[in-house]
């Protein structure tokens, strides 16, 4: 029931809606100019515009960087001897890697970015646990996302495919069985430090394996080791990504990355 002293104010909208051009089809739907509400303007912003990616179906978004086409390592370098050729191997489209060979790194430093690689752990299966299609993707050289022939394959769980080595356990299993080609697609935000070196915000992963999310956001406690507690050190604003070299031939192909320069 409308209190009588508002009547006149419930007469004067109602007769304007009354009054109101009926819409036509196809026609915007009209923005109600009423004064006393919040008008839609308000929270629209038109700049700046986000740059234009053209990203084709089965492609390489345009702003991305290709750091394995199938044909050269000439992104990559030793990380046993810096400046040296890679000590890897070609096979086809696919880098394989050489045991006892060591890990290699790109010649470009990144901060926050998007990977995409694709690896094959392989076909013949010898050994167990840690010893199956084992490598990994180490972002700024320290923060390892696990690459491990998980399909059948026990291990501990914080150090399976998928998993941020020793720290966390993917959410599903979505591998592969040995010998398939297999997929990352990862968000790596680097950690942030402050005044003195003071660990400001933690390193953040999402990792989609196969196309299926088995890390979200996940939050670093510290670079990744193998023995002991992980816990931050200062280190610079951008570093190379590492491929890691684990004794298994291990291929990869069609590796990219975008730098997202995420806000602070
Ligand atoms: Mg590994």
């Amino acid at each position: 029931m409308i209190p009588l002293r508002l009547l006149p104010l419930a007469l004067f909208i109602a007769g304007g809606a009354a009054f109101a051009a009926a819409p036509k089809a196809g026609d915007t739907p009209p923005v109600d100019q009423t004064p006393w509400l919040p008008q839609p303007a308000v929270t629209e912003f038109w700049s700046p515009e986000p740059p234009i990616v053209t990203a084709p179906s089965g492609g390489i978004p345009s702003d991305a960087i290709v750091l394995f086409d199938g044909k050269s390592f000439d992104a990559w370098t030793s990380v046993k001897t810096p400046g040296a050729p890679v000590p890897w191997k070609l096979e086809g489209d696919a880098m394989v890697v050489v045991p006892q060979t060591g890990h290699i790194e790109t010649r470009q430093s990144f901060r926050d970015v998007q990977l995409h690689l694709e690896f094959r752990c392989p076909a013949e299966v010898t050994g167990t646990s840690q010893g199956r299609g084992n490598s990994g993707v180490f972002f700024m050289g320290q923060y390892e996302v696990q690459i491990l022939d998980s399909y059948d394959n026990k291990t501990y769980v914080n150090g399976q495919a998928g998993s941020i080595y020793k720290q966390f356990p993917p959410l599903v299993n979505a591998s592969r069985g040995p010998g398939e080609w297999q997929t990352y697609d990862i968000v790596f935000e680097a950690p942030r430090f402050g005044f003195g070196g003071i660990m400001r915000t933690p390193a953040r992963i999402t990792v989609f394996h196969n196309g299926v999310l088995v890390q979200h956001a996940a939050e670093l406690r510290g670079p990744t080791v193998f023995r002991g507690f992980p816990s931050y050190k200062p280190h610079a604003d951008r570093l190379p990504l590492q491929l890691q070299e684990h004794r298994n031939p291990t291929a990869f192909r069609n590796i990219w990355i975008r730098e997202i320069n995420l806000p602070e």
